[in-house]
C-alpha cells in the first residue's frame, strides 16, 4: 500500500523537528545595580547563553534592539520606569521580529503580585530569593519555547514564499502578481508615477510540445523566464508567470513611451537567440501587450483594468500577425519599429 500523503500538521512538525540547530537566545539582564548585573550575567554565561546587561528601563529598550536579546531578566523594581511598565512597552514595541521571552524578577511574590506581572506581559514571575539554579532552569524552558517560535515563524516564511513563487522558471506566480502589482499601483498613485504593465504570450507554443513533448516544453518556459529577467532594464522592474504560457512585467516609475521601448527589445531578445534544451536549440518568439497608468485616471488605475487593457493589446499583435509590440497608446510616441503598434 502507498504510504499516505503527509497532511500540513505532519509535515508542519517534520519541518520543525528538522530545525534544531537554533541559535542560542541572548539574555539581556536589567536590574538597577551593575554589580549584580554584572554577576547574574557571569553565572548565565557560565550556563552558555550570551548575555549583556543594563540598568535602566530606556537603555534595556534600545540594547534589546541592537544586541538582538530575545530573553530578558528584568527586575520589577527599577527607578524611574519601573519594570512592569518597561515589560509592557516591550510588548507593545514588538522591538524584534522574533518574540521576547521576559522573566520578572521581583522581591514583591506574592499571588497578586504575580498575576499583575504575568498581565503586565510577562512570561514567567520569580521571586529575587529563587535559587540561581531555578532561574537557569527556567531559561532553558525560554529557550525551548523560542526555538519552537523560531521553527514556527522560518517555516511559516518559507510556505509564504512558496505560495508566492511559480515552481517551474521560479518567478512569481499569478497569485503574487494580483497581491504585488496592487500594492505598486497604491505607492504609484499618490505620487503620480507612472507605472507599466507589459504582458507576454509565447507565440504557438502549443507546437513545441506537440513537436518535442512537454519536458521540453518545460525547459523551454524556465529558459524564457531567464531571458525575460534579463531583458528588464532596472533594479525594480519585475516578472511574473501569469498564465501557461504568458508572462507580465511590471515597469514601476515607467511611462508608456519608456515600456514600449523595453517591450520591443524583449521581442526582438527572445527572437534573436533560440532557447536552450536537452534536445537543441528552440526558436521561440513572443506577442506583447503594453498598458499603462499614464492614460487612466487614479480611480481607474487597477489591476483588472491595467491587465485588460494589456491583454486587449495582446490580442491585438496576435491578430495582426504575431511576434509584435502593441501599446494602449493612441498619440504619437516617436518609436517606429515595425512589430510595434499603437492602439487607439
Ligand atoms: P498563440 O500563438 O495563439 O499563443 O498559440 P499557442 O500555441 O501559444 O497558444 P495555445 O493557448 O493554443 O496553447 C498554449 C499551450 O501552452 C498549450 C499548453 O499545453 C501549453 N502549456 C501551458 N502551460 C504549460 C506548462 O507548464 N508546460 C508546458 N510544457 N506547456 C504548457
Ligand atoms: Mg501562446
Ligand atoms: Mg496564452
Amino acid at each position: 500500500m502507498p504510504p499516505s500523503p503527509l497532511s500540513l500538521e505532519d509535515s508542519l512538525i517534520t519541518s520543525l523537528a528538522v530545525r534544531q540547530n537554533v541559535p542560542t537566545a541572548k539574555v539581556l539582564i536589567v536590574d538597577r545595580d551593575p554589580a549584580f548585573v554584572k554577576k547574574l550575567r557571569s553565572v548565565v554565561g557560565e550556563a552558555g547563553y550570551p548575555t549583556v546587561g543594563a540598568c535602566t528601563a530606556t537603555e534595556a529598550l534600545a540594547t534589546i534592539k541592537t544586541e538582538g536579546c530575545q530573553i530578558v531578566i528584568l527586575d520589577r523594581e527599577m527607578p524611574e520606569i519601573d519594570g512592569l511598565v518597561l515589560c509592557a512597552a516591550i510588548r507593545a514595541a514588538r522591538v524584534l521580529p522574533g518574540y521576547v521571552y521576559i522573566i520578572l524578577r521581583s522581591s514583591q511574590d506574592s499571588e497578586k503580585d504575580m498575576l499583575i506581572g504575568l498581565q503586565a506581559g510577562a512570561d514567567d514571575y520569580v521571586s529575587k530569593h529563587t535559587p540561581v539554579t531555578q532561574l537557569i532552569a527556567r531559561l532553558m524552558t525560554a529557550q525551548r519555547i523560542l526555538a519552537l517560535e523560531h521553527g514556527l515563524r522560518t517555516t511559516l516564511e518559507e510556505r509564504t514564499q512558496w505560495a508566492l513563487t511559480d515552481s517551474l522558471t521560479g518567478v512569481r506566480n499569478r497569485r503574487c502578481f494580483d497581491l504585488e502589482l496592487r500594492r505598486e499601483l497604491k505607492i504609484a498613485r499618490p505620487y503620480g508615477g507612472d507605472l507599466s504593465l507589459i504582458v507576454i504570450d509565447v507565440d504557438y507554443f502549443k507546437a513545441v510540445n506537440d513537436q518535442h513533448g512537454h519536458a521540453v516544453g518545460d525547459e523551454v518556459l524556465e529558459a524564457i523566464a531567464r531571458r525575460l529577467e534579463g531583458l528588464l532594464p532596472r533594479d525594480t522592474d519585475w516578472l511574473a508567470r501569469v498564465g501557461g504560457e504568458e508572462f507580465a512585467a511590471v515597469l514601476p516609475q515607467t511611462p508608456l513611451r519608456g515600456a514600449m521601448k523595453v517591450a520591443e527589445n524583449i521581442r526582438a531578445g527572445v527572437e534573436a537567440q533560440p532557447m536552450a534544451t536537452q534536445v537543441g536549440l528552440v526558436p521561440i518568439k513572443v506577442s506583447l501587450g503594453v498598458s499603462g497608468t499614464q492614460r487612466l485616471t487614479s480611480q481607474e488605475a487597477s489591476v483588472e483594468e491595467l491587465l485588460r487593457r494589456a491583454d486587449a493589446c495582446l490580442y491585438a499583435s496576435k491578430r495582426d500577425g504575431r511576434n509584435r509590440v502593441t501599446v494602449d497608446e493612441g498619440g504619437s510616441l516617436g518609436l517606429t519599429t515595425p512589430s510595434v503598434t499603437r492602439r487607439a
